[in-house]
């Protein structure tokens, strides 16, 4: 593929036209480049990944692959956008995590950070289990759609307030399986 039809590459998801952000390498890079740094600061001390369902799973299988010492996995299951693109405010939880968490070092896994109001839910409900710590891992973060003071110790990337999709993420439950990400084109 030439670069330009790289550049050029475009989607569609839901009769929607999506245009490529990310690509599988850049995200591969990244993602490896954090499992690095997560190695490093959570040595020794046997980290659960509390991955955020659905969008997350593909992200935290890749980002766990990157850990190089022992960890644990846990999921939680938050309310959606269901059909639509934009948050409407409310987090409710659809699943709840299984591991005892009391003692432990938890490091959430998200795949977005919008409003943040879904990561200030998932901060304050683990610090309920008497964790030994809490942080926050995002692959993608919105700053300019976030309402919601939430401390992020590892993002992936920022980006620009409009609409993605691929790599987990979905519009009304399509486009997960993209290996890359695609947003929203706004010019269709
Ligand atoms: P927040 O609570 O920060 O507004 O939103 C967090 C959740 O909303 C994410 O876990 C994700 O499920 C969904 N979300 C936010 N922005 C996007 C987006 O651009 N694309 C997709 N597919 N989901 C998003």
């Amino acid at each position: 593929m030439t670069v330009n039809e790289q550049v050029n590459r475009t989607t569609v998801c839901n009769g929607e036209r999506f245009r490529l952000y990310l690509d599988e390498s850049t995200i591969r890079d990244r993602v490896a480049e954090l499992g690095r740094q997560i190695s490093a600061d959570y040595e020794g001390l046997r980290p659960v990944l509390v991955g955020v369902l659905n969008g997350a799973f593909i992200f935290l299988a890749d980002l766990m692959r990157e850990i190089s010492g022992d960890c644990e996995v846990d999921f939680i299951k938050l309310s959606s956008y269901g059909e639509s693109k934009i948050s409407n405010g409310v987090v409710t939880e659809l699943k709840a995590i299984d591991a005892n968490l009391q003692g432990k070092h938890v490091l959430i896994i998200e795949d977005i950070v919008d409003t943040g109001l879904s990561m200030k839910y998932l901060c304050d409900r683990i610090q309920e289990n008497g964790p030994a710590s809490v942080k926050a891992v995002t692959l993608l973060h919105k700053a300019a759609a976030t309402k919601v003071d939430v401390p992020l110790d590892y993002v992936g990337f920022e980006i620009d307030n409009l609409f993605v999709i691929g790599y987990g993420l979905d519009y009304s439950q399509l486009g997960r399986n993209l290996k890359d990400i695609y947003i929203l084109d706004e010019d269709q």
